[in-house]
């Protein structure tokens, strides 16, 4: 019997592939007293060498599915598996304590951990702390007769089934083999949703328990539109969903002839219609979908795909190779977003009660500045190559975009002072996604140069209600009449100081939401690249007067945000 499993619909497409569960066994160790030590020392030397010949395997898939780059994290793996020292350690402690091979091996390999972790200044040995407890993972699961999910090895169609991804996790998932993924956390705007969608794969969040219900055997429907997972479908069902499938490859084709086309609603007004990137490889997907403009190229990958902080060297080029691809169309930068769902090793953030609440974004580049003088001095110098505009994450109060352009300005004329060729044009703007700034937008406005709206903050902190947590995933209600108001104060202050408004946030992309933001005159539209063609071919459908009339009817008149909806139904029909 198939099984209808729903979640949160993260991404768009359908998928019908075998399971691959990414989920961590049980690794507890537990300390037993042995009698013959040549045994045990035995099994961890078999343990050690399957490990091995398990990691030299994963390197050579990696390499050919992700790339010789990410397939060295591995070497460094066989490295540590074959250290003579740590070896020997373990070999004297299971004789000399006569106690099992994992309680030995875990015991000598925790002390490596302390050792280099405590070196807590050193990024270097913080990541081989986190190499070693990679590789004792895989010790562990030999020894033990478990097995450990390795994605980067996954060479055969699947839909990977996980509690969570980290955006590492996504970052290894290979396009051509992982079909569509779906976790039991998260929500439309968690980061492992954001990333599914520029990888342009299906997938379903929050669905609170697929981990316990798929198993490695079944095979699953995946519909992204839906949200709707289907385990062990029967032949009817395979059927009626592949045609679903066709159906929606058809559409896709209908948007895709609007390639080329700029961005009108049908009295004629014009928007710009862009896209959100993480990594410069995502360029090209916006420009595949028609996309006008880059509104939001998140740089916080840069730092989370390396294993230190990336140099000024490093990141130039990055944004350099950003710029030249978009051949003189507006790229709008965020400087580093780390925090909140976005962790970064290397930079030990402390642990937090509350980490959307705590020391992210700009907190962190206005404490650390170094970070930030870099990032600032390489997107100076790759200014002269394109459109650049710069703008700062989870400002709150104008003091603080005040320091960040104070710190801005420093590197402009250090820069220039050391006969450095910078753009004399480049925008400087802010982030709305904090209630308080979009309530103070009249003030911020007469200071900045541009706003994009970040509604999945924005709605996250207006309604109280964690954007990871699937438990009140029902409080991210874009359509809120709140919400709208907050959104139409901003857009309205931008455009009373002759200033533009953009959204960069999930809803930009929003089939129900757009009709609306174009009543409200927003300015620029940044989404996920695979929502632009559907987006510019909704707008075609809408006059701008009739838009107005319903926003201010939605605003004035509508309680909740089921009325929201019926009113755009009544005015997009
Ligand atoms: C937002 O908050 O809406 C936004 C675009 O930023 P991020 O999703 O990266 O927090
Ligand atoms: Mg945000």
């Amino acid at each position: 019997m198939s099984k209808l499993i729903s979640g949160i619909a993260a991404s768009d497409g359908y998928a019908h592939a075998k399971v691959y569960r990414l989920i961590e066994p049980d690794l507890t160790v537990e300390q037993k007293k042995i009698e013959n030590a040549a045994v045990e020392i035995e099994r961890f030397e078999n343990s050690v060498k399957q490990s091995l010949v398990e990691i030299e395997k994963i390197r050579a898939i990696a390499a050919e599915s992700l790339g010789e780059e990410e397939a060295q994290v591995f070497d460094a793996h066989a490295m540590i598996l074959a250290d003579p020292d740590m070896t020997q350690q373990v070999e004297e402690m299971i004789e000399s304590n006569k106690i099992n091979a994992e309680s030995a091996y875990h015991e000598v390999t925790e002390t490596f951990i302390q050792l280099f972790e405590s070196m807590d200044d050193n990024a270097y040995m913080q990541e081989r702390a986190a190499d070693i407890k990679d590789i004792r993972k895989r010790v562990l699961a030999n020894l033990l007769g478990v097995n450990l999910p390795s994605p980067a090895t996954i060479d055969e169609e699947v839909v990977v089934v996980a509690h969570d991804l980290t955006p590492s996790d996504t970052a290894q998932l290979n396009k051509k083999y992982v079909k569509a993924f779906v976790t039991n956390i998260g929500g439309r705007t968690s980061h492992s949703a954001i990333m599914a969608r520029s990888l342009e794969i299906p997938a379903i969040v929050g669905t609170g328990n697929i981990s316990e219900e798929a198993g490695a055997d079944d095979f699953l429907i995946v519909d992204g539109i839906e949200g709707e997972i289907i385990i062990d479908p029967s032949e009817d069902e395979v059927a009626e969903y592949a045609k679903r499938a066709a159906d929606f490859e058809k559409l896709k084709l209908e948007w895709d002839k609007l390639k080329d086309e700029p961005s009108l609603t049908a009295d004629g007004k014009e928007f710009e219609l862009a896209g959100n990137i993480g990594t410069p490889r995502d360029v090209e997907g916006v420009l595949k979908n028609g996309g006008e403009a880059i509104g939001l190229y998140r740089t916080e990958f840069l730092y989370m795909d390396s294993q230190e902080l990336p140099t000024e060297e490093e990141q130039f080029e990055a944004y350099k190779s950003v710029l030249e691809d978009m051949e003189g169309k507006a790229v709008v930068v965020r400087t580093m977003d780390i925090g909140g769902d976005k962790e970064l090793p290397y930079l030990e953030l402390p642990d937090e009660m509350n980490p959307f609440l705590g020391y992210r974004a700009i907190r962190i580049s206005l404490d650390q500045d170094n970070i930030f003088r870099t990032q600032l001095r390489a997107l100076l110098r790759a200014s002269v190559y394109g459109t650049l505009r710069i703008m700062f994450p989870m400002i709150a109060t104008l003091q603080e975009f005040r320091d960040a352009k104070a710190i801005y300005e420093e590197e402009r004329e250090k820069l220039i002072t050391e006969g450095i060729d910078v753009s004399d044009d480049i925008e400087i703007g802010i982030m709305v996604e904090i209630p308080a700034t979009a309530v103070l937008a009249d003030q911020f406005a007469k200071e900045v140069d541009f706003f994009s709206i970040g509604t999945n903050d924005l709605i996250q902190y207006t309604m109280a209600a964690d954007r990871m947590n699937e438990d009140v995933s029902y409080l991210y209600q874009p359509y809120n009449p709140s919400i709208l108001r907050l959104i139409k104060n901003v857009i309205d202050a931008s455009h009373a100081e002759g200033k533009w408004t953009g959204m960069c946030g999930e809803m930009a992309g929003d089939q129900i939401a757009v009709p609306l933001l174009v009543g409200m005159g927003l300015d620029e539209f940044s989404m996920s690249a695979t929502s632009i063609l559907q987006t510019r071919s909704l707008m075609k459908t809408l006059d701008t007067k009739k838009m107005e009339e319903l926003v201010d009817k939605a605003i004035n008149e509508t309680t909740t945000v089921d009325e929201v909806i019926k009113l755009v139904e009544e005015y997009t029909n």
